[in-house]
């Protein structure tokens, strides 16, 4: 008899490490060079974490030896707060914070402890597809919304309002956004919050890139619009301060905590059964949230990711059948190729035909959750000359397939 995966599994999938990443694995081992715009990595691509932060690290890690609380070390949760209070989140005490390894372990908590079968959790479309597989996951139903491409890709309350039933538990916000790069207006968060108010629905606002902001644009954290709601909102090392590899996030509970006791508590269970999030880590939180934010230089006039940001979308849209909204936080853009100007199906015949063909990896559209086939995300982290070879690429493929 075969060792099968559990049926809960046939279900999901993850589109950025799935089918396409592993023929670019064969493609490497092969011997091919593959330009790679897939992944949100930035230490491989000349951004380093912060001096400061390695430091520390490397100066706390006789102290980091052993297991340290469930819910992470004093010193980092008490960093944590202090940025709520700055950002104007109200009232989080230290016993809300929960730091784990990286955001992404604490969206797969967040979902197991609320989850039942049937369950149906708002998430925006397109997605971080981790969103919607924790779900899947967690038992719950995955109720995509649409982010609107025409209005700079906010989401669309009226969609959200239709899309709320007597099964809604949650709505998932991701501002800044990937894979758009939108930086969602006030006015549209605090509709979505009010939505969740009169409805009685938990936000969780995933706001992992909320430095990394570009022509003066500004974040609004969701959790600070209102007390009546109750809010998850989750931050991070991974991108701001360029650490993915550390494995370091946390998630805030703040509002309405006074109905969500059971919830949390589940939450603390979840967290004690894993012991503790990488301790080593934990010690980086607290200098990199304080004092100079090294990121203010790369998203700058002058930084290096503001000019890559420029370089991409300017090149991309004066491809002839690319459309792009230019991306006002993060490190993704996120092309529509109008399909019926080429020889190409859909976005994976794309993706998948550009790496095979021309030796350059994006992501499709579809797995980011897209309602429709037509998009594909690039990164844009790798140095300007790469970028510009890889757009290259994409430029004389679209002209091989052009339709007269
Ligand atoms: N949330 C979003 C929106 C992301 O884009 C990512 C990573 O790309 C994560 C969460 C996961 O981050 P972490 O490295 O903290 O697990």
């Amino acid at each position: 008899m075969n060792y099968l995966k559990s049926e809960r599994l046939n279900r999901l999938s993850y589109a950025i490490r799935g089918p396409i990443f592993d023929k670019a694995q064969q493609l490497e081992a092969q011997g091919h060079k593959i330009i790679n715009l897939n992944i949100g990595n930035p230490a491989p691509f000349g951004f380093d974490v912060p001096d400061e932060i390695m430091e520390d690290m490397i100066l706390n890690l006789r102290n980091a030896q052993g297991y340290c609380h469930h819910l992470g070390i004093f010193s980092a949760r008490k960093a944590i707060m202090h940025y709520t209070q700055q950002v104007g989140i109200k009232d989080v005490r230290i016993e809300d914070i929960f730091i784990g390894n990286g955001v992404s372990e604490l969206i797969v908590m967040t979902m197991q402890a609320l989850l039942n079968p049937g369950d149906e959790i708002l998430i925006p479309s397109p997605d971080y597809p981790l969103w919607t597989t924790a779900v899947g996951l967690s038992g719950g139903t995955p109720v995509h919304y649409i982010c609107d491409e025409e209005s700079d890709w906010n989401p669309d309350v009226n969609d959200i309002a239709r899309k709320i039933t007597s099964r809604t538990k949650g709505i998932v916000l991701i501002n800044p956004n990937n894979p758009t790069g939108a930086v969602y207006e006030k006015d549209v968060l605090e509709q979505i919050v009010k939505l969740a108010a009169d409805n009685n629905l938990m936000v969780f606002s995933d706001e992992i890139y909320d430095k990394i902001l570009y022509d003066g644009h500004k974040h609004t954290p969701t959790a600070s619009l209102r007390e009546d709601v109750f809010f998850m909102t989750f931050g991070g090392l991974s991108k701001n301060y360029r650490a993915t590899g550390f494995r370091g996030g946390w998630v805030i509970a703040s509002g309405a905590k006074e109905k969500a006791k059971s919830y949390l508590e589940g939450l603390n269970l979840l967290a004690s059964m894993r012991l503790c999030a990488n301790v080593p880590t934990q010690y980086a939180i607290q200098t990199a949230l304080g004092g100079y934010q090294s990121i203010d230089d790369l998203v700058g006039e002058e930084g290096r990711l503001r000019k890559q940001r420029d370089l991409v979308h300017y090149k991309l849209t004066d491809i002839p059948g690319i459309t792009c909204v230019k991306p006002k936080g993060s490190m993704y853009v996120f092309p529509k190729i109008d399909l019926k100007k080429f020889n190409i199906e859909s976005d994976e015949q794309f993706t998948l035909d550009l790496l095979t063909e021309h030796h350059v990896l994006v992501v499709p559209g579809s797995g980011f959750n897209t309602f429709d086939k037509s998009h594909f995300r690039v990164v844009f982290l790798p140095n300007a000359d790469t970028l510009n070879k890889a757009i290259g690429e994409i430029e004389n493929m679209l002209e091989e397939r052009r339709l007269p």
